[in-house]
């Protein structure tokens, strides 16, 4: 059994000017290149970086895979799934952070994801395809409601 540990970002930004309304608030999700799921973006820490930080590791893994830099507010719980990888049953653990959108286009997204898009917070939840991602959506979605009234 192989355990793995990941990092990445549930990010937001507000409306602006181009045509969205400047009260909405949107949520970067993108749909995964080889499994095809709607997922946060996210990734390996400290694979290729020695002494990479679970933040660090998160912030270069959004940007990688969506174009989009976003800072960190705050970490999120722990996600946890199992799957299997030629025969072998792996165990990994995600932790999310909170991002507010700094800069960047979804038109530079990665390989990684064949889809990346802005979708309003009532969109999200349907979107998703992952029982455990949908529910460190909605803790996301309490604390961001909280930071933004
Ligand atoms: P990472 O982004 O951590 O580098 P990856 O892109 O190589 O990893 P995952 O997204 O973890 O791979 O996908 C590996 C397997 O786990 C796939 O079969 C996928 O369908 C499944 N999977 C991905 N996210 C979840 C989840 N939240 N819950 C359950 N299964 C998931």
């Amino acid at each position: 059994m192989t355990e793995e540990f990941s990092a990445g970002g549930i990010v937001f930004r507000k409306g602006l000017d181009s045509g969205e309304n400047q009260n909405d608030v949107f949520i970067l999700v993108s749909q995964h290149s080889g499994h095809h799921g709607w997922v946060f973006p996210k990734g390996h820490v400290a694979d290729t970086i020695p002494n990479e930080t679970e933040q660090e590791a998160a912030v270069r893994e959004v940007q990688e895979e969506t174009g989009i830099t976003g800072t960190i507010l705050e970490p999120l719980s722990l996600v946890d799934y199992w799957y299997v990888f030629r025969g072998e049953k792996r165990h990994k653990t995600v932790q999310y952070f909170l991002m507010a959108y700094e800069s960047g286009n979804t038109e530079d997204h990665g390989w990684e994801m064949e889809n990346v898009v802005w979708l309003l917070i009532s969109e999200v939840e349907k979107k998703l395809t992952y029982k455990s991602d949908k529910k460190v959506w909605e803790e996301a979605k309490k604390k961001l409601l909280q930071k933004i009234k």
